[in-house]
């Protein structure tokens, strides 16, 4: 009997359950670094969505990703606020960002503008045990910096987003260490892994000093260039609800602050460090992306006109 209790009581702690005191549903316990609730068993634990048929992260082949001429430029509003960025926390295994209101994106193939809710970060075990989610041609980065938006019709709700298969919009940036024996670069990342040491214990909450702004981080990185398909938030309960944009290029940080993620901030009811937070790699999914360069365009349209040139003096002459 005593046995039958506690079987009941473990998988009341693993799968979403009601709280018989307060009639409320409890948060559901998932994470990366047990066998037990790790990403092997999302699907089973979390099948409403997490045993989908457009689930993220994938890897991405890029030869196989087909022209989309919609895959526009985007706008990137208050991008540049040094100010924007409120606070960051150990929260739901990772480190997050928070954005206050003003920030949004619009463009980039998307169907209307969507408010910038939170920024957070996936990675493996230091600058040489890569963690990204997507991968690019098996290629796996160190890390990747997720960007979460909600379609302004939400009002900055979650929960209503992930309820519309668009209605949400990620932008994936992948990070790499910079090559050379720089350190402490760039300066915006330096400022940025400085709360990391405020932040060890999981809940743990601090505001964000003025200073650095998205623009900041994402340095170095066209944004022009990019990936984009329909998939799921990549950790449960793994709603079918994200536009994915994945940029081709990637934000250069030096590994001794790559490596502070790994080795700073713990997971929850842990003294471990954080490490390996990312999904296993789901089925492929169809992917498209800016037409091969104009560059190509305007040779064509040379070589057209010198032909048509050619004809032209031939049948003068
Ligand atoms: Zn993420």
């Amino acid at each position: 009997m005593k046995l039958i209790v506690v079987a009941a009581l473990a998988v009341c702690a693993l799968v979403p359950c009601v709280d018989a005191s307060s009639s409320r549903t409890t948060t559901v316990a998932w994470c990366y670094n047990e066998p037990a609730c790790n990403s092997s068993t999302w699907s089973t634990l979390f099948p409403l969505y997490c045993n989908g048929s457009r689930q993220s992260p994938i890897n991405i082949m890029s030869a196989n990703a087909t022209a989309n001429a919609s895959l526009t430029a985007f706008g990137f509003q208050n991008f540049n606020n040094k100010s924007a960025m409120t606070t960051v926390q150990n929260i739901d295994n990772t480190v997050r960002v928070t954005l206050g209101s003003g920030v949004q994106i619009s463009g980039g193939g998307l169907s209307g503008a969507y408010d910038t809710l939170q920024f957070h970060f996936h990675w493996g075990n230091g600058s040489s045990v890569p963690g990204s989610e997507h991968t690019v041609d098996g290629k796996r980065y160190a890390m990747e910096m997720h960007i979460v938006s909600t379609k302004l019709t939400y009002n900055r709700n979650i929960t209503l987003a992930t309820q519309d298969p668009t209605g949400v919009a990620a932008l994936g940036f992948f990070i790499e260490p910079m090559s050379g024996n720089a350190t402490n670069s760039p300066a915006s990342w330096s400022n940025l892994t400085s709360y990391l040491s405020n932040i060890t214990t999981e809940g743990s909450i601090v505001s964000v000093a003025p200073g650095i702004s998205l623009d900041d981080l994402l340095v170095g990185v066209d944004r022009t260039k990019y990936y984009r398909y329909l998939g799921s938030l990549t950790t449960p309960n793994c709603n079918e609800a994200v536009v994915w944009t994945v940029f081709k290029q990637s934000i250069k940080v030096s590994s001794d602050l790559i490596n502070l993620f790994s080795t700073t901030v713990q997971f929850a009811n842990s003294t471990l460090p954080m490490t390996n937070l990312f999904r296993s790699l789901q089925p492929a999914q169809p992917v498209t992306t800016q037409p091969a360069s104009s560059a190509a365009t305007v040779h064509c349209s040379v070589a057209l006109v010198a032909l048509v040139a050619l004809g032209l003096a031939l049948i003068r002459g």
